[in-house]
């Protein structure tokens, strides 16, 4: 029997199954498509994770959700492509590679810059593939015929294209200026690569020595070594303590160099001395400053941050022993004349935190004002929308005071930038290796810096389908649809993909008829990278403590996934995730997921059990038995009352997953499907079509149940799919056997609502006699009937249909409801003992507890006792600020929350034990 299920559900063999033969089979590769193609397209780029990555929790929430709008697209007819790839990740590499070197006792530069390439290469070959392997684990219904390499040669080509093409606007340029630079790295980095910190520093003041006077002239700075590079001192105009002293000259202590008294606004009065010392080749302030001033720049470090020729006696030194002597030798000379404590905002590399160092150099730089303003218009006029809405303010403040872009990086790994340089100080930018240099023929040789790896992955949303060439898929699979991506690359990645598509792709779109498939005809330009952002949130541990390796709390989404399996894994995440909130991330609510899971699994065990049987025991797969019913209206036998209800909700369920999922209320949906596949199908269905299937009922009706059963069974697999692809696809799967209509669940149709199925009257009666169910069952529990006996009821009603349906549905009730006989009463039952009242019936239950008096007082006195006792153990512990302080706060909070009860349950069986007097 091959459709048979195995008894217990598990995981792991299943999902490792399917995620194999997706890929295999390249269930989701989506070829060029021909002319002529109109079905609406939907694209999605996969933010490239770096080559160096492993899956963390943020990738595994970031994955989840893009695959299952994903796979819920393609489901509903579209043409869709998922675009998977990885970053080459420049710093990051590097890195690892180092460290693998430096296990061999070797450095970066004992193999020289062409064979440690090599060696990052190879490294790339063994390891660089592992972020994907799991990517497939995870069942991403991405197109792995498309995969992509931001260091593949066709993307090199678009990258030095790109590079070119910006130079010959004008819009890259070459220049000093002030970087952060990490002295460890060896290498600029942008902005965004710096961590601030907040330390306890101090402010040192030092006085210089007025030329011709026999004044001082005091400045505060935090970095006193860099005094030694110091080519003026600064005073505000207005500052009229200062007014007598303008044109002076002062002799800078230590270097017994001449600088001069400048008038500037760097200067501020209120500010300490309101004097403040410039050193412009080491200060961002000071170099603008000294700009403005025409100040000669004087370096006092090299690239290590150890002091070079121009600080004199201290050259040689690293850049702290440098502060300490030059302290000590300004103290003993007489020019160190405050010192305080002073918190000092320090900037650290992101990547290895060695203290950055601002530092004059020549960079490449993007002209970023051209770029921006379009990249701006576009969010402005939304071209782009950004979800949630608030990130849309956040990107324009930040781009509306955005700074030109340094993309030069001093690393050996990465795109190299195309110049050349000649000794007669001639550049050649070009596409390819010109032979020698145009201007006196002399040899060249090329720029030994690489690009910031942002800039080949800002161009990843057109290089990826072909650019610079003009390809059909540009055509049509360009502007992407939908990018789902973290806060922390909004800037560094998302807007200078905007940026870089404004700009190359204006126009780029001719077929009319694609652009009306896109549905967006209406919009002005079809250049934007993607028509909406959506911002995911972050994944925290369950005390919303942000994971972190120093805190090690981190939780690793493979061994969570060993233990649960992905798909109770990605209803987790799935369930928790409304907008705008982050993600508490509970294993308990992962377990409970993998028992829906495991729900599901035995409900269809049931369903192949009794459809065999009903078959007569031929081993075939229900479809082959020719049960299978739509789950709409047509062709549908809804005879019964639960047919009619399932269906009817099943439309609106569907309905509302629809809805949730187009405004990504991922927490919505998969909480709809979940109440409605666990509570509605497994909890009531199953229960009430039971007798339908039993043996001895009429084979007529049982083959009409069957088909309901397994047309409804077979649409709740699908609207759960996107969710749980891989339970999904075993019992689709199982459920068609030989007469599978496609190749995978996953391209089935995703389950739409038909009005036409909606039955109010069905949903009404329904929800009666769900309230008469279980308010016998509420009750019966408050008798404390033992779970077997079996009670008689008495039932009140007005109106005659409520009693007809009650009567019509009688088996059921004493079936679900453990009831033994049902008495239709004249009279309200709603002042009795045991009894319930609704608007629409009362009942009663008719149960008589015959009990020992003494034996329940020494019961109830017992349990008494055993509150009071841990009601004292309680207090006890949330009394103890030495525990409060130690203990995690699900624990504390558990004590809170028991305690309340425990209060409530004293109450209660106080006043149990005053009855019995
Ligand atoms: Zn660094
Ligand atoms: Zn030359």
């Amino acid at each position: 029997m091959p459709h048979e299920l195995p008894k217990s559900y598990e995981p792991g063999a299943i999902e490792a199954r399917w995620a194999e033969y997706w890929v295999k089979e390249k269930l989701f590769s989506v070829p060029t498509p021909p002319p002529g193609e109109t079905r609406p397209v939907f694209t999605l780029l996969l933010p490239p994770p770096n080559v160096t990555g492993r899956l963390h929790m943020g990738h595994m929430l970031n994955q989840t959700q893009m695959d299952i709008i994903v796979r819920w697209h393609r489901m509903r007819g579209f043409l869709t492509l998922w675009l998977p790839g990885t970053d080459h990740a420049g710093i990051a590499t590097q890195m690892m590679v180092e460290r693998q070197l430096a296990k061999e006792g070797k450095k970066r530069r004992d193999l020289g810059r062409e064979a440690f390439v090599e060696r990052v290469w190879e490294w790339k070959k063994h390891y660089g593939g592992a972020i994907l392997d799991q990517m497939k684990r995870l069942g991403a219904s991405v197109d792995w015929d498309r995969e992509y390499f931001t260091m593949d040669e066709n993307l090199s080509r678009a990258v030095r294209e790109v590079f070119v093409r910006l130079y010959e606007e004008g819009l890259i340029y070459r220049g000093k200026y002030i970087v952060n630079w990490c002295p460890r790295c060896g290498t600029a980095i942008s902005d965004l690569e710096v961590k601030h910190e907040e330390v306890p520093g101090k402010l040192y003041e030092i006085r210089y020595p007025v030329i011709g006077t026999s004044e001082f002239i005091a400045v505060a700075t935090t970095r006193p070594e860099t005094m030694l590079g110091d080519t003026a001192v600064a005073v505000n105009e207005k500052d009229e303590r200062y007014t007598h002293l303008h044109g002076k000259t002062v002799l800078l202590p230590l270097m017994n160099r001449e600088i001069p008294i400048i008038t500037d606004d760097l200067a501020q009065s209120e500010f300490g001395t309101g004097a403040v010392k410039v050193t412009p080749a080491h200060d961002p302030n000071d170099f603008e400053a000294g700009l403005r001033h025409n100040l000669p720049q004087i370096e006092v470090m090299d690239e290590h941050a150890h002091m070079n020729e121009n600080a004199g006696p201290y050259a040689g030194l690293d850049r702290f022993e440098a502060r300490k002597r030059v302290l000590e030798d300004l103290r003993e000379q007489g020019f160190l004349v405050g010192e305080k404590d002073y918190t000092v905002a320090l900037g650290k590399c992101d990547r290895c935190g060695t203290v950055v160092e601002p530092r004059l150099s020549t960079q490449w730089f993007i002209k970023i004002a051209p770029l921006a303003g379009p990249a701006i218009e576009a969010v402005e006029n939304g071209e782009i929308t950004i979800v949630p809405e608030n990130y849309k303010q956040i990107y324009l403040n930040w781009m509306r005071n955005i700074h030109d872009w340094c993309i030069s990086r001093q690393l050996w790994w990465g795109h190299r930038i195309p110049a050349w340089h000649c000794a007669c100080g001639e550049i050649v930018v070009a596409r390819e290796a010109p032979a020698r240099c145009p201007k006196c023929g002399g040899a060249v040789k090329q720029d030994t810096d690489v690009l910031d790896t942002w800039f080949s992955s800002g161009l990843l949303p057109f290089t990826t389908l072909g650019w610079p060439e003009k390809t059909r898929d540009q055509e049509v699979f360009y502007p992407t649809t939908l990018l789902i991506t973290a806060y922390e690359i909004l800037f560094f990645w998302v807007a200078r993909m905007i940026m870089f598509g404004c700009h190359f792709m204006h126009g780029h779109r001719q077929d009319a008829k694609l652009k009306q498939a896109s549905g967006w005809c209406e919009k002005k330009d079809d250049s934007v990278p993607f028509r909406q952002v959506y911002i995911h949130a972050l994944v925290r541990d369950a005390e919303r403590q942000k994971m972190s390796k120093t805190k090690g709390n981190v939780l690793d989404p493979l061994e969570v996934i060993e233990r649960f399996g992905t798909d109770a894994t990605r209803f987790t995440l799935a369930a928790m995730a409304a907008p705008g909130t982050d993600i508490a991330f509970n294993e308990s609510r992962t377990e409970g997921y993998r028992n829906f899971a495991n729900k599901i699994w035995n409900a269809a065990r049931f369903m192949f059990m009794n459809v065999d049987r009903i078959n007569g025991g031929t081993g075939v797969s229900p479809v082959q038995a020719g049960f299978q019913q739509p789950a709409g209206v047509a062709g549908f036998g809804a005879v019964a009352l639960e047919d009619r209800w399932l269906l009817s909700r099943f439309n609106r369920v569907a309905k509302e997953v629809n809805e949730a999922l187009e405004t990504y209320r991922f927490h919505e949906a998969a909480n709809q499907i979940y109440d409605f596949f666990w509570g509605e199908f497994c909890d009531w269905y199953l229960e009430l079509i039971k007798p339908r299937l039993a043996e001895g009922a009429s084979p007529e009706s049982a083959r009409v149940a069957c088909s309901n059963l397994v047309g409804l069974f077979e649409a709740a697999l699908r609207l759960l799919h996107p969710v749980m692809p891989f339970i999904t696809e075993e019992i689709w799967h199982a459920i068609y056997d030989g007469k599978r209509p496609s190749q995978s669940i996953a391209l089935a149709a995703y389950p739409q609502a038909d009005d036409r199925s909606i039955d109010l009257a069905a949903e009404t009666e329904m929800a009666i006699l769900q309230d008469l169910i279980v308010s016998v069952r509420t009750l019966r529990a408050e008798l404390k009937v033992e779970p077997k006996q079996r009670v008689p009821i008495q039932i009140f009603v007005h109106q005659p249909e409520i009693r007809k349906l009650i009567e019509q549905n009688q088996g059921a009730v004493e079936r679900l409801a453990g009831v033994e006989k049902v008495e239709f009463v004249e009279n309200s039952l709603a002042k009795l003992a045991g009894a319930r009242h609704t608007a629409r019936f009362d009942v009663h239950v008719v149960y008589e507890r015959k009990i020992d008096v003494a034996g329940e007082r020494e019961r109830l006195t017992k349990e008494l006792e055993k509150i009071e006792k841990e009601i004292a153990n309680g207090q006890r512990q949330l009394g103890n600020e030495n525990f409060l302080a130690k203990a995690p706060a699900s624990v504390v909070d558990g004590l809170r929350k028991r305690a309340a009860e425990l209060a409530v349950l004293r109450e209660k069986t106080k006043s149990k034990l005053e009855e019995l007097g």
